[in-house]
Parts: structure tokens; C-alpha cells; sequence
């Protein structure tokens, strides 16, 4: 093992109140060389303010083109435990639920064949798996998969779809969005582990437009549970709510976007113009023994969120206002097939397909995909008075 270093502007952040991510390092650096060179290469990276990892060849385990990042420091002779670090991402279950056994068996792998180091979960959604060696990667993914692991995506692939916990734990979810994001990873395993894109595409699955997964601004096609009909109101439990004290007009109505809910303080009811709401779920989350959401489920989808790469930080466009959803989605599916093939037909290297979106035009994408272009599409008013017309719009009139 290298010579123990002393870590002083690392012991900085173990202080205060919060778990320190440092004290686990040190923690595992007490048994294992690379967690105990991360914690000096770490040091020595804010000592020079500047990063030492380096990007090197292109590592992974048999049949898989993604789910392995090769990493490697610029300063192996100092820091030989990290001179190879990788990252293995491990597919997580729908929704995040684990057994304790199933936790302590990857651990007890990662252990074995590792830094001993995770971080559950990463921005994606996997169970990341911190620093091992390339010649572990192998061995280590053999033993995943023995106990029914498998890789998620990295690289241009498809990344690992990932959802919030939905039916299982929250009363908004308007579908089951956790058989959805479990039905969709096994259908695309080939398009999740053999990079073929020109960039990543990211689903994230939300079961309520709460959209506890963020999936508006952090993935490629988030889809997000709504309703079509109207809100279902209980005017007993409105009462219960003005009787227990709840300012309703100030804490809720008052905050509906639209002013589709409105509160008579007389007769201590809600009224709703059901077609002025946007579902924001302002006045379910006050009032969820009050108000519902409506019977008529499904999801809405929407396209081009993603982070500043290329260009910049986008969020995601509607482009169906409403889906069923039911397995086997089908009609889903089929719309992904859809958008892939245009985007692969049409995107440059490293464009993600919200930013083709913006280089070609909404216009030319829901063409392209074949969608019709509805109301709920609409961004902004337009700014342009011209009208384009397409070849087909005067054949259909001859
Ligand atoms: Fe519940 Fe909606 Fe959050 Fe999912 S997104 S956990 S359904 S509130
Ligand atoms: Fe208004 Fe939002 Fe409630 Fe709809 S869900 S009625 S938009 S507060």
C-alpha cells in the first residue's frame, strides 16, 4: 500500500452536521489500497486545483459495449492503487427497491473485486460501482450476473431507464410506471448495451406530473403519468380541511396557475372548471384526501430535456399530450422506433435529439416521426407571420 498521506482540506468536509462522503473513503481505505490512493489522489487534486484523472483506452466485459467507464489517473507512480479505476454501472431495479441480501450481495462482489467504494445511485439512475482494475472487470461482472445482475448504459446507447417508486409507495401515480420502466428495459437490452447512437438517450419515468424523477429537464423522452378527465373532488373532506384550520383560498386556490380551482368560503366547497386545469398538482399535494386525481389514466410524453452539452440546458416538449398506458405499449414503443430512426438518420456525432429538435425544427421532427401537431405542442406564440406550406398541403386540396 502507498504511504498514508495526510488529507487536511479532505478532513475539512468531514465537518458539520452531514454524513461526510470522506469518512466513508476513509472507512474503506482502512482495508483497501485504491479507496485509500482515491482519498490522496483527491488531496493532491485540490492541492494543484486541477483534476488527475485522464481518459485512457476503452474497457467493458464480453458481448457488452457499454456499462463499464475506464478511468485512470495522470499520476499512477504516486497514486498506484488508482492508476486503473473504473466504473462498472449495475442495472437498478424499478423504482429503487432492493432486499438487504440483494445490496449485501453486490457488496460483498464489489468488495472482492474493487475499491469497495459506491455511489447509489448515479444521475442515470444505476447503482455505480467505484475503481477497480481492468482485469477484474470480468470476473467481477461474471459474479453480478450469477446473482441476477445485469450492466446498465453508458456511451451512446440507450441509458438505463429509471422511474420513481410509483404505485408501490405514492396514492398519485396514474399508472403503473414501475412495470413500464421494467417492460422497456428488457425490451431494449440491445439498444441499452451496444452503444449505436449518435449520443446517449435518456428515458426517465415519472408516475404523477409531480415528477419526483425530474424527468422534464434530465432525460431525452420523459414520460409522465396525467389524466384526461376531470379532477375528482370530495367536498366532505374539503370541509374537514377548512375545519382543521387550512387557509384554503390563501394556500390553495390562490395558487392555481390557471384559477381553475376556486373556493367558496360560505359553503366551504371547491369549484372546478376542469378544462382550465393544467395539472400541476399544486391543489392534490395541499389536499390529497380533498381532491384526486381524475379516473381516465395515462401518461404524457415529451421529448429534448437534457443538460448544457452542445447546446444549451434544455427542458422537454410535449409531443403526445396523452397515452394510455398499458402493457404491452406498444403504441409506445412503436413511437420510440420512430424517433430513434430519425434521430439516427439525421443527428451528428454527439447531438442529442432535443438539440436536432432545435436544428431542424419541431415541424420537420413530428413529420419525420409522424405525429400530428396538436395545441399542447405550442412553446411560445409565434414570431413569425409566415406560413410554410408543405408539398402535400396542396396535393391534399387538388
Ligand atoms: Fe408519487 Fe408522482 Fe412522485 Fe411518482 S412522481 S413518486 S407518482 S408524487
Ligand atoms: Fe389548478 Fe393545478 Fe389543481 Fe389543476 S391541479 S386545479 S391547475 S392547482
Amino acid at each position: 500500500m502507498s504511504e498514508k498521506r495526510k488529507t487536511p482540506m479532505m478532513d475539512e468536509l468531514e465537518k458539520g452536521p452531514w454524513p461526510s462522503f470522506v469518512t466513508e473513503i476513509k472507512k474503506a481505505a482502512a482495508k483497501n489500497e485504491s479507496a485509500a490512493d482515491l482519498l490522496g489522489l483527491m488531496e493532491r487534486s485540490y492541492e494543484d486545483k486541477v483534476g488527475h484523472w485522464k481518459h485512457g483506452g476503452i474497457v467493458g466485459v464480453r458481448g457488452y459495449g457499454g456499462g463499464v467507464i475506464g478511468r485512470y489517473t495522470n499520476l499512477p507512480e504516486e497514486f498506484p492503487g488508482v492508476t486503473e479505476f473504473h466504473t462498472i454501472r449495475v442495472n437498478q431495479p424499478s423504482g429503487w427497491f432492493y432486499t438487504t441480501d440483494a445490496l449485501r450481495s453486490i457488496c460483498d462482489i464489489w468488495e472482492k473485486r474493487g475499491s469497495g467504494l459506491t455511489n447509489l445511485h448515479g444521475s442515470t439512475g444505476d447503482m455505480i460501482l467505484l475503481g477497480t482494475q481492468t482485469e477484474q472487470l470480468q470476473p467481477c461482472f461474471d459474479e453480478l450476473s450469477s446473482q441476477g445482475w445485469d450492466l446498465g448504459g453508458s456511451g451512446s446507447d440507450l441509458r438505463t431507464p429509471s422511474t420513481c417508486v410509483g404505485p408501490a409507495r405514492c396514492e398519485f401515480a396514474c399508472f403503473d410506471n414501475l412495470d413500464l420502466c421494467h417492460d422497456i428495459t428488457n425490451t431494449y437490452q440491445d439498444e441499452i448495451h451496444r452503444p449505436m447512437w449518435p449520443y446517449k438517450f435518456k428515458i426517465k419515468i415519472a408516475g404523477c406530473p409531480n415528477d419526483c424523477v425530474a424527468s422534464i429537464a434530465r432525460s431525452d423522452l420523459s414520460i409522465i403519468g396525467t389524466w384526461r378527465d376531470n379532477l375528482i373532488i370530495n367536498q366532505e373532506e374539503v370541509k374537514n380541511y377548512a375545519n382543521a384550520g387550512l387557509n384554503i383560498r390563501d394556500e390553495v386556490t390562490d395558487f392555481c396557475p390557471t384559477k381553475a380551482i376556486t373556493y367558496d368560503a360560505e359553503k366551504q366547497e371547491l369549484n372546478l372548471k376542469g378544462e382550465d386545469c393544467v395539472r400541476c398538482m399544486h391543489c392534490i399535494n395541499k389536499m390529497p384526501k380533498a381532491v384526486k386525481i381524475g379516473k381516465e389514466r395515462g401518461a404524457s410524453i415529451l421529448i429534448g430535456g437534457k443538460a448544457t452539452i452542445v447546446q444549451s440546458a434544455f427542458l422537454s416538449w410535449v409531443i403526445v399530450p396523452f397515452m394510455k398506458m398499458e402493457p404491452p405499449y406498444q403504441e409506445l414503443k412503436d413511437l420510440l422506433d420512430r424517433i430513434w430512426e430519425w434521430w439516427d438518420e439525421h443527428g451528428k456525432m454527439r447531438e442529442r435529439i432535443g438539440e436536432l429538435i432545435y436544428r431542424k425544427g419541431m415541424g420537420e421532427f413530428l413529420r419525420g416521426v409522424g405525429l400530428p401537431p396538436v395545441p399542447q405542442m405550442v412553446y411560445q406564440p409565434r414570431a413569425n407571420p409566415y406560413i410554410f406550406w408543405q408539398p402535400e398541403d396542396f396535393e391534399e386540396n387538388k
